[in-house]
Parts: structure tokens; sequence; C-alpha cells
């Protein structure tokens, strides 16, 4: 009786996972491009346990667990899961989404367009992860924001989601005016303080800062707003990330302590005093480029979607755009400022490749909300556009992964493919160090260890 109460006791001490069987998975056999910016590594193995990485390396070094289920991926390429670093889940990218940008309130009430938003959100999350983007950090929008990490956090098909609360800003448009506004003003330093310390409860990953200087205004007290903005949240611990467009107000960003600095530098090419301030505290430079073509697109009528845009994007996005054309200007209260033609060779295009040179930490984001710019398959064409730019495809991975990683503020968790990380990661059919568009033949996408099964109804 003894000797059977002992096996008893002893079957009860082995773990539940080794009695349902194997939680190992083994992807055998791929080129893997770790997100660290090395070269891929031929004929590798993974090994993944419990939603990490338990090993990783050239096929020969990775002992691989004999109850292991194994996946063949010879011929592929892994990368780790792509991180769009700035989105905004308030903004649907439609056209009635920005109406401080083009007014169609007369169309559909703006409550109405966030009420289709909220709906919506599992789709988006969705889309996300069909595109192979497994984090997503959203810069700055209402207190909901709060509460969409928190719906992403129980969504299975959703991406890591960080977020900033409403942007503190030096302007408002009247148009974003609600009763939880996106945006907020900030009249004195005092004001500025008092709206970080608003968001501190919720646990922002970041503090967002819209500096916006038009010409007339006293930069120098604007300068003070975004400086006390950014002292009260270093003071609690916070980073902090500044929209700042200009080179004059993109350096006092930085010298009033931007961690991350948002957009390009789009008015002029940057100069040594700006190259030093940034690598001086090592500010990672985000880009977004593709938020540009997005507006002159819609607003000049002149759509052209790639094929993953197509494929992925929201047709009940998309088909918004061409209403814009229908809609007679005398409905639309301001008109439509239409956007001149891209330059052949863009200010933020040249800023961009001279950063990148010099060894700043880029960022490749989207800016995907605003108007034109599709939640999920918009960063394959922000890389597209980096790679016109002149950045190596290695470069674009790194900045979509390891460095978006570090603007989450979870680089020790996601972003490369290393022991001990989550695994988050993109198997691809076609090598994207060769091709960067490759990023968009994508075989399968895991996240946390699983894989997602993308299914039509989950982007209906
Ligand atoms: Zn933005």
């Amino acid at each position: 009786m003894k000797k059977t109460a002992l096996v008893l006791a002893l079957l009860a001490a082995i773990p539940l996972f080794a009695r349902q069987g194997s939680t190992i998975t083994v992807i055998l056999g791929p080129t893997i491009i770790d997100g660290t910016g090395r070269q891929g590594i031929r004929n590798g193995a993974i090994v993944i346990e419990n939603g990490r990485i338990r090993d990783i390396g050239p096929r020969g070094n990775v002992r691989v667990p004999a109850n292991a289920k194994t996946i063949d991926a010879k011929d592929k390429y892994v990368i780790p899961g792509l991180i769009d670093a700035h989105v905004h889940f308030f903004q649907s990218s439609d056209v009635y989404t920005r109406p401080d940008v083009v007014d169609l309130r007369k169309q559909r009430s703006y409550n109405t367009e966030l009420d289709w938003i909220k709906e919506r959100l599992p789709v988006t999350f969705a889309r996300y992860l069909a595109s192979g983007i497994t984090g997503v950090v959203d810069c700055g929008g209402p207190m909901w924001n709060f509460s969409v990490r928190e719906l992403a956090a129980k969504t299975k098909n959703a991406p890591r989601v960080a977020v900033a609360g409403p942007l503190i800003s030096t302007y408002v448009p009247p148009a974003l005016q609600t009763a939880d506004p996106p945006i907020i003003k900030a009249n004195t330093p005092a004001e500025a303080r008092e709206l970080v310390r608003r968001q501190v409860d919720n646990k922002p990953d970041f503090i967002k800062i819209w500096f916006i200087h038009r010409p007339g205004e006293n930069l120098e007290e604007q300068t003070q707003i975004v400086k006390a903005a950014a002292d009260e949240a270093r003071m609690r611990g916070l980073r902090v990330a500044v929209h700042a467009t200009e080179l004059m107000t993109a350096k006092a960003a930085l010298e009033a302590g931007a961690d991350i600095l948002v957009h390009s530098v789009s008015d002029r090419l940057v100069d040594n005093e700006f190259i030093n301030l940034v690598k001086k505290r090592d500010v990672l430079y985000m880009t977004t480029l593709v938020v540009e073509e997005g507006y002159r697109e819609v607003l000049n009528q002149q759509v052209s979607l790639s094929e993953i845009e197509q494929r992925l994007g929201d047709p009940k996005v998309i088909e918004t755009w061409a209403q814009l054309g229908k809609i007679p200007l005398s409905d639309i209260p301001g008109g439509i400022r239409t956007r001149p033609a891209r330059e052949t060779r863009p200010v933020t295009f040249q800023n961009l490749a001279l950063l990148e040179s010099t060894g700043v930490r880029i960022v490749g984001a989207t800016d995907a909300g605003n108007i034109g710019t599709l939640h999920g398959p918009a960063l394959h064409r922000e890389f597209e556009l980096m790679a016109e730019a002149g950045i190596r495809p290695l470069e674009i991975i790194v900045s979509a992964t390891k460095n978006a990683a570090a603007v989450m503020g979870r680089q020790t968790e996601v972003g490369t493919l290393e022991k001990g990380k989550f695994a988050d990661l993109v198997i691809l059919d076609a090598d994207p160090q060769i091709d960067i568009k490759n990023t968009r033949k994508i075989s399968r996408v895991m996240k946390n260890g699983e894989f997602i099964e993308i299914t039509p109804g989950m982007l209906r």
C-alpha cells in the first residue's frame, strides 16, 4: 500500500506538460536573420519552448530534443516578428478619420467614426499579425488608448501593444476636440507637467509630445513647455517621444531631453550639431516616410496600392478613399488641400541616408491610421521607401525589429531572435536580405511560440 502511495505521489510531481506531451517546437533548416544586423545563418534551427526561444543557431550546434514537434523550413527565411513603432489606433486611415485635415463631418460625424474604429479593433489587430507584425507602438491618442492595450493583451490574435496617452502639445486642431481628446494643449510649463501626471496612473509606455511651431509663435516659450513635460516624464521614469519635423524644433526637442524623435526632419538637411545631439544620447530616429504618400494619394485622388496593401488592407477603409472624389467641394468646409508631387529625392530621404551612415539608431515605422496609411501592410511599403532612400535590407530589418523593440521599451524581451526571448517570428518564402520586398512573402507568423492561423474571417 505504501508503495502505491509513493507512485501516486511521484506521478503528481511530474509537471503537467510532460504528461500532456511535448510543448517543444523546432523550426529546422531555415536561414535565420536574427535582427541584430548580422548576415543570416544558413541551415539553422530554432528550439521553442513555453513561448520562448530555448536554443537557436546553425543546425549542427543546436540540440534537438527527441520529443519536439519539428517544422521543416528548408529553403525558408526566418526574421523576428516585425514591429511597427508608430501607429494610432484612434485613427482608421479612412477619409473620415482626420476632420482637422479634411472636414467630412457632414457625411459622417467624428463620434460615429470613433465608435466604428473601436468596434473594429479586433479585425485591425489581426491585420497586423497577417502582415507579419507581432508588435505595435501606439504613439499617442485619447485616454481610451490604455484600454486598447488591455484589449490587445487579452486577445489571442493581436500584436503586443505599447501606448502613450494623449499627445501633449503646443497646438491643438479644433476639429479633434472631444470629451476624451487625442491631443491636449499645454499653455504653460506647469500645465505640461500636470498633463504628464494625469497619465502616470495608467502606466504609459512613454510620453508623447507634439511640438508644433507656427510662424510668429514664441519658440523659446514653446521649448520651455516641451522641456517641462520631458523633465516631469523623466522624474517618473518615463521616456519621451517628440514629434518635431523642422531642424530647428527637432534640435530644441533634443535639448529638451527627447529620447525618441518622431517622423523625419523634413524642412532641410540636418547638420553636424543635430547629428551630435542625436548621437550623444543615442536617440532613436523614426522615419514614417509612407504617411506623406498616403495623404498625397488619397487627397489628390491618385491612389496606387501595392499587392500586399490590396490583400491585407481593410477594404472598408479603402472604399472610403474613392468616396472623397464624389463629395461636392461645396460640402467640405475648408475644401481639400491637395499635396504637391513628391520630389525625386526628398530631403527626408537624404537625411535618413545620412543619419544611418553615421550610426544613428533608425526606426522604420509608418504612422498608420492617418488617411491613406493602412494598419498592417503599410509597414512593407515603408520598407520599400527606405530602400529607395538607400538603406540596405538588413538595416531596414533591424530598424523594424531590434530598434523598434527599443521604442516599445521591451528590447530585452522581443526584437531579436536570441536565447531566452519571446518566440515572435515570421517565416518567409524568399530572402529579404536580397530584396526587402521579400518580407511580403509571408509563409507563417508565430507570436509567443504559437503559430497564428490567419483565416479570411479574421480579416472580414
Ligand atoms: Zn503619429
